[in-house]
């Protein structure tokens, strides 16, 4: 058989990783860490094999077991000693991630960026302030969920968004004043990311970038963080402020407003349901591209593996190298440690 194409010719040992086209490394990952003002204790995240939610005390510790496989980089998530209507504790300056990030970058040189949202701090877990009848309307909703029954959500959204942004703003502050290297708000509030980029710039953060969460979805694949973070709705869900997955040119103008806003980082959230998403953003964009390889895309391989039914190594390696080659340069993972320690 003659052929001038034989693409097989490349792929042999000695000359497969000369042409490969993609590759991960320690540097490309940042570990998602949670810390927990309830606990004294280590208390593992049942849903997420191998995370734990750690105390204050355990910060730092926490922080060197992922660097020590060779990632540089964390995303803090915080779960407060208490919550209230409008998510105090957020921008508390003796809040749990304010005093976390205080002792990470005090003892360790790992790269601290902040998740700055509200829901973790709220009672009812939304990720802003609410209208004052959103519970109502929402269990009208429930009780008649046809058009015609619509209890008004059309007329306004859960959280309301303008009200929302100043507590987005000041708890990104607050975060910078505990000496956070980066913040990344996360609650798909229009004019977040401006309204925080105003607020760093007023404080004398000038410096800090901002990596958006510009293109999040209302996704089913967050369901074991929600157990990691404590985050769950107690009523209705985020659709009226979340994107909706069907939407992939509506992702080109929240990144695109983000861009205007002045964000540094460009995240798409979560990562394997949307790779043609990341791909978008990566040839619409300069910026860097970040994906968050989210809780539930990393509890489906284990609990496929625990079954017997895949490898979870490989399939890890698998997914995060898809995520890279759809053109993420940063990738937010629940594996990067175990990945990290194995490149
Ligand atoms: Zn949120």
């Amino acid at each position: 058989m003659e052929q001038t194409r034989r693409p097989r010719r490349l792929r042999r040992d000695g000359v497969r990783g000369l042409v490969s086209e993609t590759s991960l490394d320690a540097s490309d990952l940042i570990a998602p860490v949670f810390v927990d003002a309830t606990t004294e204790e280590r208390v593992a995240i049942e849903s997420m094999p191998g995370h734990e939610r750690v105390p204050l005390s355990e910060a730092v510790a926490r922080v060197e077991e992922v660097r020590a496989t060779g990632v540089e980089a964390v995303m803090v998530f915080g779960i407060p000693e208490a919550k209230d209507e409008r998510g105090s504790r957020a921008w508390a300056s003796d809040g749990v991630v304010q005093e976390a990030v205080r002792r990470i970058t005090a003892e360790t040189d790992a790269y601290v960026i902040t998740d700055v949202c509200l829901c973790e701090y709220t009672e009812h877990g939304h990720c802003g302030v609410l209208t004052s009848d959103a519970r109502e309307r929402w269990e009208a909703l429930d009780s008649d969920p046809s058009p015609e029954g619509d209890a008004g959500l059309s007329e306004g959204l859960t959280v309301q968004n303008d009200e929302t942004l100043e507590l987005l703003a000041r708890t990104a502050v607050s975060h910078a004043e505990a000496g956070a290297d980066m913040v990344a708000p996360s609650a798909m509030a229009d004019g977040q990311v401006g309204a925080i980029r105003g607020a760093l710039d007023d404080a004398g953060y000038g410096d800090l970038p901002v990596m958006a969460y510009a293109v999040k979805y209302e996704s089913a694949f967050y369901g074991p963080f929600r157990d990691a973070a404590d985050g769950a709705p107690s009523f209705g869900d985020r659709r009226h402020y979340q994107m909706d997955p069907a939407n992939r040119r509506e992702a080109m103008t929240e990144a695109s407003l983000d861009v205007e806003e002045g964000a540094d980082v460009l995240m798409v959230k979560p990562a394997l349901p949307y790779l043609d998403v990341v791909a978008d953003v990566r040839r619409e964009f300069d910026l860097p591209v970040a994906a968050y390889n989210v809780s539930g895309e990393y509890a489906m391989l284990h609990a496929a593996d625990e079954k017997g039914w895949l490898d979870v190594e490989a399939a890890a390696h698998e997914s995060l190298l898809s995520i890279k080659r759809a053109g993420a340069d940063l990738i937010l993972t629940y594996f990067a440690e175990d990945l990290a320690s194995r490149l």
